[in-house]
């Protein structure tokens, strides 16, 4: 059973909007478009392949790739999403999952993470510009790059594979950006720690010449 390269078959756990959720075992080499037949996947659109650190995937695009260990070697994780499900919302979810279970020995993945989630938020809330967009992927290049462990190299998975499955899902919602602050910068925000610092200065001045006075 299975294909040459992959041989046999292979428990997988299927989840989310599926008419028939449990363990499956399928047989190597069977199409992503098959599965979702046989778990009667309910307006598929999404796919995510062996949990958050996998790969994301289009249910209508890659209904023809196949399970292997060529292709979309799945570790025992299916996770189906339909059209009625926010995508960058679910992408946003996994990515909090990686901040919260970063041990924190090294900085890509501790201060990665938290950048990466960050990111996402602002292309949510719609502060996003292009620029972030390509933060996004420097900043996942050097988290993959240069964490320690594979949870930290598999962290930014997610959002690269979304990204390149759903790239309109991003990109519609970017806003342009107008003179030289970011979007994402709020200056009123930026402001505040200062404005509190200025009041506090100004109270023990004037509490100072108060006692000068009394003197
Ligand atoms: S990559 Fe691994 S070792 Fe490094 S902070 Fe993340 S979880 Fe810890």
């Amino acid at each position: 059973m299975g294909t040459s390269e992959s041989a046999g078959t292979r428990l997988i756990s299927v989840s989310g909007d599926v008419e028939k959720a449990g363990i499956y075992e399928i047989e190597w080499g069977i199409s992503l478009k098959d599965v979702l037949e046989t778990v009667g996947a309910r307006n598929p659109r999404v796919v995510q392949v062996s949990g958050p650190s996998g790969e994301c995937v289009s249910a209508a695009k890659d209904g023809n790739r196949v399970f292997s260990y060529k292709d979309l070697s799945c570790n025992g994780s299916l996770m189906v999403f339909s059209y009625e499900r926010n995508l960058l919302d679910i992408i946003r979810q996994f990515i909090h999952f990686f901040m919260e279970e970063s041990c924190g020995i090294c900085v890509p993945c501790r201060a990665g993470n938290v950048e990466l989630h960050n990111k996402i938020s602002l292309i949510i809330e719609g502060r996003a510009v292009e620029q972030d967009l390509d933060e996004i992927i420097a900043w996942s290049k050097i988290i993959r790059g240069a964490s320690r462990c594979g949870l930290g190299t598999t962290s930014p998975k997610p959002i690269l594979t979304s990204l390149s499955a759903f790239p309109e899902e991003y990109h519609k919602k970017l806003i342009t950006q107008s003179g030289p602050l970011l979007a994402s910068f709020d200056l009123n925000e930026a402001l505040e720690g200062y404005a509190i610092a200025t009041e506090a200065l100004m109270d023990d001045t004037g509490a100072d010449q108060a006692t000068e006075v009394s003197k």
